[in-house]
This record gives structure tokens, C-alpha cells and sequence, in this order.
């Protein structure tokens, strides 16, 4: 696995990153994605994007979309990114991508597509609206990637397979063309890329499923109580040494992620110690997480409250995207041989 837990080799490299506007964003968005947003802005060119198209894959009615637009606008700004250092933009205002994606469809190949996991996954949630965008995400989501050349790709582990892929197209691409694409690799600032599990033992936190086990930035504090006290538990360990179940795992990297340092490596002591009680263990995980929420969710108030400022926020994004977007794609153009006269 490639992930570099140091950016080393330039001064301005390049990140890229997205969230598509399908819902509430939940702890597994904000430790997967947009921690390391808040710590790349600092040192590097930076492109957010709100990833519209992509959420037209699995959620065709555009009702709720403009109040989930900005709910992830808000909910990005209020956990820290700030639009005055990286772009941070539409996917749909920027229509050099939907160019790009058309090339790259031509490096992409059926077979490759059908076996990604994302793709099986949501055909068979969606049995009657297998379309072929949901087939050819990774392409688009390859194109959001190298319009603005970027190398580093802030993301959970379950994109993963998804970076694989965009190499792979990256290096077809410059094989057939020249030299054009850096190959863009996953990153997170930690040794190892984050996958925040959901609170019920299975799978992990999402906008859209396992709801009950996912903690919101909009969640209430009472809220969030009672979705960690409901976590699932036993009568804890009998016998030194034993092996801890994978939902017990789950609550102990929860805490890693929210508490103080220390804190789980004591529950940890108690585990092996067999005096664990889990009660205390998730009376504490639940404050640590309301503490850690509250304050992200009132700012997301206030910032939803001032649409005038969202629609600043994007404008200068798109502005910012859009100039490194025609750049790139000057570049293709001449590359591929699209230039006669
Ligand atoms: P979702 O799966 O909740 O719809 P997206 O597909 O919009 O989220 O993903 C946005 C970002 O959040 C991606 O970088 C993705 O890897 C990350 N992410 C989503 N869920 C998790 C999770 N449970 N743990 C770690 N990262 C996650």
C-alpha cells in the first residue's frame, strides 16, 4: 500500500479531494477526509470540491440537492477548511472536468470498471438504476483528480481501490500521449489510511446507511449519547489474553479518535485486566464525542444562515478551479492532437 505520511518532495504539491452532497456528513467524512484537509491547506495548492455529479450517480432527484450543497459547504468550513487558502468549489461549475472525464473514458476499460467493488456494491443496492455513470465513477472521480495535476488525494480507505484505478488510467494516458499526469496517490497524514467504523459492529459510518450507527456533526448531544449507549457489548473478557471481538475493536478506534491520548490505551489495560465495564467505557466515548461535535455543528448554523457568503465561497472556488482546470486542459488538448490549424 502506498501512502506517503510525509510530504517530502515539494513545497506546492498538488491535493484534490471531494464530498459528494448526499446527506449529513458523519465522523468517518470528518477523520477520513477532512482533518487532513484542514492540515494540507496550510503548505499546500489545495482544491475542495462539493462532488454534485457524483451524488446524480445514486441520487437522481435533485429536490434536497442545493440544501445539501451548502450543508456540506458549511459542514467543511465550520471543521476548519477555509476558502481563503484552498479552493473550494462546485464539481458541476467547473466544465472542463466533464471534458477530461470523455478522454479518460477512452484509457478505461469495461472489464476493469465492472469489478470494482464501489460499482458491485451500489448495483446491488440499486438493482433498477445500474447506469453507466455509477460504472465509470472512478473515471469521473479520476478526472476531478488530474484536471488540477494533483499527486496527493486526502481520502478514507475505502477509496482506496479507486486511487489504484486512477493510476492505472494516469499511466495509459501518458504511455499513449506523453508525459502529462502526475500519478495521484491516497493519502492521510497517519501511517495508515482511516476507515471509522460504524457503532453497531458492521461496516462502517456512512451518510446514507447504517444511520443509527453513525455519528453526525448535526447530531445532537443527546443524540450522540444515546447512538453510543446503544452500541453493541458483551460481558467483557473472562480470561486474560482473550481476543477482543471486532465491534469492541470498533469502540476503541472511535476513542483513539476522539479522547485524549491515553485514555483508550487505559480501557485497553482493562480489557486485558478482565475489569473492563463497558458502560463507563461508552459514558466516556459518548462525552468525548459530544465535546468533540457540539461546536462544529453550531458554527454550521450560523454559516448556513449566510447564503450570501456560500455563494461567495463558491464563486471564488470555481474561479480558483477553473483557472488551474483550463490550464490542464490546454495541456490535453495539444497533447492528444486535438490542435489542425
Ligand atoms: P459517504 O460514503 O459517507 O457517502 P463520500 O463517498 O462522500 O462519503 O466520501 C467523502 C470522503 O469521506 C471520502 O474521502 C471517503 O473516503 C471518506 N469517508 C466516508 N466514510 C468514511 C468512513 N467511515 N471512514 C473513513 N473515511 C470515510
Amino acid at each position: 500500500m502506498l501512502i506517503f505520511a510525509a510530504l517530502m518532495y515539494s513545497e506546492k504539491a498538488i491535493v484534490m479531494s471531494g464530498i459528494r452532497p448526499t446527506g449529513f456528513l458523519h465522523l468517518g467524512n470528518y477523520f477520513g477526509a477532512i482533518r487532513n484537509y484542514v492540515r494540507m491547506q496550510e503548505a499546500y495548492e489545495c482544491y475542495f470540491m462539493v462532488a454534485d455529479l457524483h451524488s446524480l450517480t445514486t441520487h437522481p432527484d435533485t429536490k434536497e440537492l442545493k440544501a445539501n450543497v451548502h450543508r456540506v459547504l458549511a459542514e467543511n468550513i465550520a471543521s476548519g477548511l477555509d476558502p481563503e487558502k484552498a479552493a473550494f468549489y462546485c464539481q458541476s461549475h467547473i466544465y472542463e472536468t466533464s471534458e477530461l472525464y470523455l478522454y479518460l473514458n477512452m484509457v478505461a476499460y469495461l472489464g476493469e470498471l465492472e469489478k470494482t467493488t464501489t460499482f458491485k456494491e451500489k448495483a446491488r443496492q440499486q438493482p433498477d438504476n445500474v447506469n453507466a455513470g455509477l460504472l465509470t465513477y472512478p473515471v469521473l472521480q479520476t478526472a476531478d483528480i488530474i484536471l488540477h495535476r494533483a499527486k496527493y488525494v486526502p481520502v478514507g480507505k475505502d477509496q482506496e481501490q479507486h486511487l489504484e484505478m486512477a493510476r492505472n488510467f494516469v499511466n495509459r494516458f501518458n504511455h499513449r500521449y506523453g508525459e502529462v499526469f502526475p500519478e495521484p496517490y491516497a493519502f492521510n497524514y497517519s501511517a495508515e489510511l482511516v476507515k471509522v467504523p460504524s457503532l453497531d459492529g458492521t461496516g462502517k459510518m456512512s451518510k446514507s446507511e447504517n444511520q443509527s450507527a453513525t455519528i453526525y456533526l448535526a447530531d445532537s448531544d443527546d443524540q450522540i449519547r444515546k447512538k453510543v449507549m446503544k452500541a453493541k457489548t458483551d460481558e467483557g473478557p473472562k480470561t486474560p489474553g482473550s481476543i477482543m471481538p471486532e465491534y469492541i475493536r470498533n469502540l476503541f478506534t472511535l476513542m483513539a479518535l476522539v479522547s485524549e491520548p491515553g485514555v483508550s490505551a487505559q480501557f485497553e489495560a482493562d480489557f486485558n485486566a478482565c475489569t473492563i465495564r463497558y458502560g463507563d467505557m461508552k459514558k466516556k466515548l459518548a462525552a468525548d464525542m459530544v465535546r468533540f461535535v457540539g461546536p462544529i455543528r453550531e458554527k454550521v448554523e450560523a454559516i448556513l444562515a449566510d447564503e450570501t457568503y456560500l455563494k461567495q465561497v463558491m464563486e471564488r472556488g470555481a474561479e480558483k478551479a477553473r483557472a488551474s482546470a483550463r490550464e490542464t486542459m490546454r495541456i490535453v488538448r495539444e497533447a492528444i492532437g486535438l490542435h489542425y490549424y
